[in-house]
């Protein structure tokens, strides 16, 4: 039996689905997302999966929804609607942040695709894909993959955000999700990662210590409106996301993912996308390595929801585990000698609080640390607000830092020589920024590690690497000590000088 049946109390459905209960028990060590089982092709990478024991389904009937119901408080109807299982892989030990960018790339798409399948089905109001990952959420299969609802029901939770989304746009005229994400953005405090496309962040609000919002930047309702950069950029998003999350205690973190997105076929929300904005909302429920934050009497029975700590705090340890993360996914190769290590930008963005890691991560001698304190405040001060106001510096934080790792001097990610930029200027200030121009960017890269190549030996060795004779013009530019030696417009070389 399975029905849809109305709770007058919450004005809303719960599904009813009795047959779930007598879900046979596998066989241990047999899996049915795994190639062999039978139940998948030889081979796959995504796969749309039926889900054998759906709790909505065409099979159950077309009874509608009564929008507004008889006398009696009790009513049902057909639990019509759509359940499918998602398969990430067909590896059955991987995990999402494990697989390529191109790899989650088109799991996106497929989401995007099942998104404007079921959009055509009339009796469909919403459309929600959503992960469970781990024994704490209840999951029996490891075997990486993800599940989507097509509700014949807007559920309640949705509404609720839709109602308060459309309030807020009624009063300020603005989207509500597109100023929370301005206000993070200028506060930065609860930041942990951001692209051309997406922005991550623990909201001011959030209930669980570990429940990130990956936010749209651009205001967008649903997949439909995803174009392949967009898709590209959320799939880099959930690697990194989800790549830190296994790092915050070294094991595999459970989570909820659930994918919030404008209702199809909604007469009541009908204009949700100039109100409604794209986000995914995470809820890992760990909030020690092994303890579990329980849904409780609060919670459940009156939906006061309590956190145990400060986001704030959380924050800074996620962006650390991210760091962790992203030293793994660093590429260390050899070219024309030098041993060269590639870090991807915003690495160095997010070490704003924890520069000593930064050194330690980069394996340079522990004399070469600089005032962390000094370092801070420059990041606080001056660069994190040039970088909120102007989100097109996240450009630049998808090109790589190259450094030189003997050296421990930056190297062009693109011509792979010392200290050229072919495209603009070189300029230092107080011996921490590189300032790129051109090529329709202006970026700031903080290069903390010019200090250490300041210094006596390292600067003729420097010198030495970088002299060449074909300079056309010099400017000299002087800043906290530190002298600049720049060639015309075009090309130039650079060399420093210690006063
Ligand atoms: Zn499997
Ligand atoms: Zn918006
Ligand atoms: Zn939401």
């Amino acid at each position: 039996m399975s029905q849809l049946r109305y709770n007058p109390l919450l004005r809303t459905y719960t599904m009813v689905a009795a047959n779930r209960q007598n879900r046979p028990h596998m066989p241990k060590d047999w899996c049915p997302f795994c190639i062999g089982s039978g139940r998948v092709p030889d081979q796959y990478d995504v796969l749309v999966y039926d889900n054998d024991y759906p709790v909505l389904s065409p099979d159950y009937g077309t009874a509608g929804l009564t929008e507004h119901p008889a006398a009696t408080p009790y009513h049902q109807a057909d639990a019509y609607g759509h359940c499918e299982v998602i398969l990430y892989s067909s590896d059955h030990n991987a995990s999402l942040h494990q697989l390529s960018v191109e790899h989650i790339t088109k799991l996106v798409h497929v989401w995007k695709t099942r998104f404007l399948h079921y959009r055509q089905d009339e009796r469909v109001k919403y459309i929600y894909p959503f992960e469970n990952r781990g024994e704490e959420v209840g999951v029996t299969m490891p075997h990486p993959h993800g599940q989507l609802y097509a509700y014949p029901f807007v559920p309640l939770k949705i509404r609720t955000e839709l109602d308060s989304c459309r309030h807020y746009f009624a009063e300020h005229h603005r989207c509500l999700l597109c100023d929370m994400n301005t206000t993070e953005l200028e506060d930065g405090r609860r930041i942990i990662a951001q692209n051309n496309h997406f922005v991550a962040y623990l909201p001011h609000f959030t209930d669980y210590p570990f429940g990130v919002f990956v936010v749209a930047k651009q205001h967008i309702g649903s997949f439909a409106q995803f174009d392949d950069a967009t898709a590209q950029s959320l799939a880099k998003m959930l690697k990194e996301v989800t790549g830190a999350f296994d790092k915050i205690y070294d094991r595999p973190f459970p989570y909820m993912m659930c994918i919030h997105q404008t209702p199809v076929n909604s007469t009541e929300y009908a204009d949700s996308a100039t109100y409604y904005h794209f986000h995914i909302e995470f809820y890992p429920p760990l909030r020690d390595r092994d303890k579990v934050k329980w849904y409780a009497s609060s919670e459940m029975g009156a939906w006061a929801a309590a956190n145990v700590v400060a986001v704030e705090q959380t924050a800074v340890v996620l962006r650390d585990a991210l760091m962790r993360y992203r030293a793994e996914q660093t590429i260390v190769f050899e070219h024309k000698g030098m041993q060269l290590l590639a870090l991807p930008l915003s690495y160095l963005q997010q070490s704003v609080d924890e520069p000593n890691l930064l050194v330690q991560q980069l394996g340079l001698p522990a004399q070469n640390i600089y005032n962390p304190e000094h370092w801070v405040t420059i990041l606080r001060n001056e660069i994190i607000p040039e970088v909120a106001a102007n989100p097109q510096i996240w450009q630049y934080y998808t090109r790589w830092l190259v450094i030189d790792t003997a050296l421990g001097a930056i190297v062009c990610d693109m011509c792979l020589q010392h200290g050229i930029d072919k495209t603009g200027s070189l300029e230092f200030g107080y011996g921490v920024n590189i300032v790129y121009e051109g090529q329709g960017y202006t970026t700031r890269a903080v290069a903390c590690l010019v200090q250490w190549a300041t210094q006596d030996a390292n600067i003729k060795r420097l010198i030495a690497e970088t002299n060449r004779t074909n300079i056309a013009s010099i400017r000299v530019l002087e800043k906290n000590g530190f002298r600049c030696y720049k060639a015309n417009e075009n090309s130039f070389w650079w060399e420093l000088v210690l006063d």
